[in-house]
């Protein structure tokens, strides 16, 4: 019980607060998408390749949700999508998003009450920086926030802050 318990003359035993790494880690699995989400950032399916361009330098993000009148998931596009599509001699204002983005079914998604631990874990295996968070609604997917590296970050420096526990 190294670190756990201490003593002291004439008080004798007692608990020192610290908690054991195996209860920390067990507290770090629990941990979940919607105490560390961020607010979507996302453009509209016939919004122009040179739109979303501005619209990700103004609202300073990585990764970009495309969604349909209903603000249902429809793509994802990266800032190498963005970059891939800017090369050669297209027209940016005419390109809509729609023919570069990755479009569904083939987007990661997670849901708010899912672990930040399985979202990190499809972050790293698929080989991306930022997920959707969506509900289900009647027609289809709607896109409510956004779990990224940062997010997860943030998440590990708050518990190292000691200020989740
Ligand atoms: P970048 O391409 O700027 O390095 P990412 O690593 O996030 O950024 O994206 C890599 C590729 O994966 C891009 O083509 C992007 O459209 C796609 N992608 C990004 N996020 C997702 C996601 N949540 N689901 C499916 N594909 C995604």
């Amino acid at each position: 019980m190294t670190g756990f318990l201490e003593a002291r003359p004439r008080v004798g035993y007692y608990y020192t607060g610290r908690t054991s790494g195996a209860q920390i880690i067990e507290k770090i699995k629990k941990l979940t998408v919607k105490d560390f989400q961020a607010i979507p950032v996302v453009v509209d399916r016939s919004s122009s390749v040179y739109d979303a361009i501005v619209t990700m330098f103004l609202e300073d993000v990585g990764t970009l949700f495309v969604v349909d009148q209903n603000s249902i998931l429809t793509g994802v596009l990266s800032r190498k999508d963005l970059l891939r599509a800017s090369i050669g001699n297209k027209d940016l204002h005419t390109l809509p998003v729609d023919i570069i983005m990755t479009r569904m079914p083939n987007i990661t998604i997670c849901y708010k009450d899912d672990t930040i631990h399985s979202v990190a874990k499809s972050l790293i295996e698929k080989q991306i920086d930022a997920v959707p968070v969506v509900r289900e609604s009647e027609h289809g997917l709607e896109v409510i926030g956004r779990f990224t590296k940062t997010n997860f970050t943030r998440a590990i420096v708050d518990i190292m802050n000691n200020d989740m526990f």
